[in-house]
């Protein structure tokens, strides 16, 4: 599965909330995807989530700037790069432990219209 980074902390802050009916049904689909196990690889730019998203007009996300700031900050807390690929779980444990469980939540995420529910969400 192709992910942008900063999609690896949405997914693990998903609670069935979404932008529309289309999108959180993509959205369970790939969080029952990934539970199965899945190779992820980081991409930069619209990705497998953002297909499904009312947000993404002709391949772009509208919130371009935003988003870009997010997936580089969480490129550069976790020690990524674009076109790196590994298992959802390590990434997934990657950005808890360097993001989640730090003050890099609140610096990179804060700013997002999604924060105050994320914050209040735990990881399972
Ligand atoms: S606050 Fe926004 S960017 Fe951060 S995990 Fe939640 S939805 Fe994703
Ligand atoms: S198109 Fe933008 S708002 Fe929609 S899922 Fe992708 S990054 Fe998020």
């Amino acid at each position: 599965m192709n992910l942008r980074p900063h999609h690896l902390l949405c997914i693990q802050k998903y609670t069935g909330h979404g932008y529309d009916e289309n999108f959180t049904n993509h959205m369970d689909n790939t969080v029952d995807s990934l539970a199965e196990g899945c190779s992820v690889t980081l991409i930069e730019g619209c990705d497998d989530l953002c297909i499904a998203c009312p947000n993404n007009i002709d391949g772009n996300c509208n919130s371009l700037d935003k988003v870009k700031q997010m997936d580089e900050a969480v490129l550069g807390a976790c020690g990524l790069s674009y076109g790196m690929s590994s298992e959802w779980s390590k990434l997934a444990n990657l950005a808890r432990g360097k993001i989640f469980e730090t003050s890099e939540f609140d610096k990179i995420c804060y700013y997002c219209e999604w924060f105050e529910l994320c914050n209040n969400t735990p990881i399972i």
